[in-house]
């Protein structure tokens, strides 16, 4: 498996580009793991953790992520 995989914007179906990387606490696990950005050509936002686990793409909060 790679992480390198497309993934297509839950919304519009549009192919996401990764954007940025995250480090956050997951509640579920109480680990510190990465959450990746991504944006689809119409400014969809989505993150996913980067291990995988824990569901897939969530809308991420923080679109300033992005741009900032
Ligand atoms: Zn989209």
């Amino acid at each position: 498996m790679s992480d390198e995989e497309p993934l297509t914007c839950p919304q519009c179906d549009g192919r996401l580009t990764v954007g940025a990387m995250v480090l956050s606490k997951r509640e579920e696990d109480g680990q510190r793991v990465c959450r990746v950005v991504s944006a689809c050509d119409s400014r969809h936002i989505w993150w996913r953790w980067s291990d995988g686990l824990y569901g897939g793409l969530e809308p991420c909060p923080y679109p300033k992520l992005l741009t900032g």
